[in-house]
Formats: structure tokens, sequence, C-alpha cells
């Protein structure tokens, strides 16, 4: 089984900028007659480069922009001046974004690593100002270069990346909240249920050796399993995690019982799929700082026979016991399933 969950999908046109023609001129001092060729060189064009950074969740912002054109070079200018080049465009995009070449269907790049980088577009040369022309045959020459366009590629980019942990619980349970404390993912919190339309990802740092992804998918509702509203597409999504972070709302706004509501999610993802009953569960009762948390909290422990973590995303109450946790999890899980 693989745990690579497909996100996103985008397609944009980079260009590179064009190189600055070369220049024609010739040197005028006062009293120097036929001054020799001395038109510079046109500036470089700026390239498109594509850059994996942290904290950058999701391709969506590219698609607003469909055109992404790197800067020109300047022309050449007399008196042996150089044009300037033109500045590259680096355009930020979340780590396990894979990027194709749309037109050819190939992959250019797997930029997989924060830090990993592409040069998508590359800018036009500069053109050769007549003084590059100048040789002992021809000490007057009239010749220069124009700038080389930049390339342009239609480029195809998908997200994906590999989801270790997945919240599960019902809607307003306070999954969206805990992955924006836990890591640099900005998922939309409302108090309202159903916010979540499509997964976030966010990465969860322990430190420098131990991190994980954490992924909040859209609020599992009941019927899920046979296809209503967002709940289908969200089970596949879990279905593909090493681990579950199971959150419990202590005070539901309905007035449903807290452990019913545990169970009605249980029941949900194991008739979608009864495999998920032998996946890693963290079990956690969310909104600690209200007094309902504690008891929710022990009646889950016993009823369940097993551990019951009271966190709160306000106060940051046992966050740390929670990562900790679910790190110990996946490295079990890890070790018993190879390759998950
Ligand atoms: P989701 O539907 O499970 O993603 O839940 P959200 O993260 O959108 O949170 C639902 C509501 O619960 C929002 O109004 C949050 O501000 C609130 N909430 C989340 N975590 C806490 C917490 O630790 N304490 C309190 N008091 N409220 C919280
Ligand atoms: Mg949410």
């Amino acid at each position: 089984m693989t745990a690579t969950v497909f996100l996103d999908e985008v397609e944009i046109f980079v260009l590179g900028g064009r190189g600055g023609d070369g220049c024609v001129s010739f040197r005028r001092e006062k009293y120097v007659p036929r001054g020799g060729p001395d038109g510079g060189d046109g500036g470089n064009g700026g390239s498109v480069i594509l850059a994996a950074e942290e904290g950058v969740d999701h391709l969506t912002a590219l698609g607003h922009r469909h055109h992404w054109r790197a800067e020109d070079g300047q022309p050449g200018r007399g008196a042996l001046c150089q044009g300037r080049s033109g500045k590259d465009l680096i355009i930020p995009v979340p780590p396990g974004t894979l990027v194709f070449d749309a037109e050819r269907r190939l992959l250019l790049k797997d930029l997989r690593e924060p830090g990993d980088r592409l040069v998508a577009a590359r800018g036009g040369k500069g053109g050769k100002g007549n003084a590059s022309f100048k040789s002992a045959t021809n000490r007057a020459p009239r010749q220069c270069t124009p700038g080389e366009d930049g390339e342009v590629r239609r480029l195809r980019l998908e997200l994906r990346m590999v989801a270790d942990v997945s919240l599960v619980g019902k809607p307003n349970a306070g999954k969206s909240t805990l992955l924006s404390r836990l890591s640099k993912a900005r998922p939309e919190i409302a108090a309202y249920p159903f916010t979540t339309k499509y997964p976030h990802l966010g990465k969860v740092v322990l430190d420098h050796e131990r991190s994980f992804v954490l992924a909040d998918i859209p609020g599992l509702i009941e019927g899920a399993h046979a296809g209503a509203g967002l709940g289908h597409e969200f089970l596949r999504h879990v279905q593909r995690a090493a681990v579950l972070l199971h959150l419990v709302e202590p005070e539901p706004y309905d007035g449903s019982d807290p452990l019913d509501n545990y169970r009605l999610i249980r029941e949900e993802m194991l008739r979608f799929d009864s495999d998920l009953a032998k996946r890693a569960e963290v079990v956690a009762v969310t909104k600690a700082d209200l007094p309902a948390c504690r008891a929710v909290s022990e009646r889950l422990a016993s009823r369940l026979n097993q551990e019951v973590i009271p966190i709160s995303a306000v106060t940051g109450e046992n966050l740390n016991r929670l990562v900790e946790r679910l790190w110990d999890t996946l490295r079990r899980q890890r070790a018993e399933v190879p390759g998950f």
C-alpha cells in the first residue's frame, strides 16, 4: 500500500526573461577622432525558478495567475556599459510538488524537500555589443546581436505528500485548530461544521531529526461510507495514513454524547474499510480548557481501556505529550509494517 496522498494540481506557463540587445556605439571624446567601438553587451534575462519551501501547503495560489514571467535583461549601452541582468522569478511551492512538462508529458523534477529547486524556464542570453566584434582586421565593427528569447514552458504541477497521521473526528472537534497549532499549515477554522473542503497537510516538527506529516481532511459525517457529502473522499485519504488521531469534542454543540460520537466515527470508518480497525489510533479529548473535558477523557479511557489524552489547542496543554505519543506510535507502526 502506498501512503501517498494526491492533493492538488495546477497548470501554468513559465517564461524566462528576454536577453537585452547588444549595442552599437563608438567612443566619442573631444580631441579623439575615430574612437574605437564601445557598445556593451545586453544583460541576461532572468529565469523562472520553482523552489520548495516549508510552510507553503498547497498549489491553489499558483492557479490564480496563468503566466509567470521573469524580468528581461537591459540592453547594452555605450562606453562598454553592460545591460543589467533581469531578476529571477522565484515561485514558492510546497515540498512534495512534482513538476511535469505538460506538452511532452514528462517528469522534470520531484521537489521533495524544502530547499529543492528547479530552473523551469531559463532566461535568454544577452546580445553582444559591437565592442565584442573588434578584431585586427575589423577595427570599427558595426555588428551586434539581439538578445535571445527566454525559454517558454507549459508546466503541470502536482502536489503529493505522505500523510503519516490523519486526523479523524466529528466536525467542530477542533481538528483544523490543532493542525494549525502544531504546524505551519493554515486550514480554515470556524465555529461551524464542514469548513474543511479539501485536505490540508502540515509538518509537525519535534526536533532536528523527528518530524511527521499530519493531515486534516474534510469532516466525516454519518453515511460517509455510502458516499454522502464529503465523506467518501475523506475516507480514502484516511485509509492511507499509518496512524489515526481521533479527536473527541467534550461538549458537542448538538448536545450529543461524546462517547457516542466516538463510536459513530469508528463505525463509519469500519463500514468503509474493516482493516481500519487494526490501524493504530491515538485518542484525545479536545478543549481541555473547558470544564467538561476531564470527565469525558476519564470515561472514554475506561470504556476503551486505553490512554486518552486531554488536550487544548488554546492553552497548549498536553500538546507535547500528544506529539511524542504520535511519534512513538508511528515508529512502532513502521517497524511492524515496513514502508508504511
Ligand atoms: P474541526 O471542524 O474539527 O476542524 O474544528 P475547528 O478546528 O474548526 O474548531 C471548531 C471550533 O472549536 C472553533 O470555534 C475553534 O475555535 C474551537 N476550538 C478548537 N480547539 C479548541 C480548544 O482547544 N479550546 C476551545 N475552547 N475551543 C477550541
Ligand atoms: Mg476543520
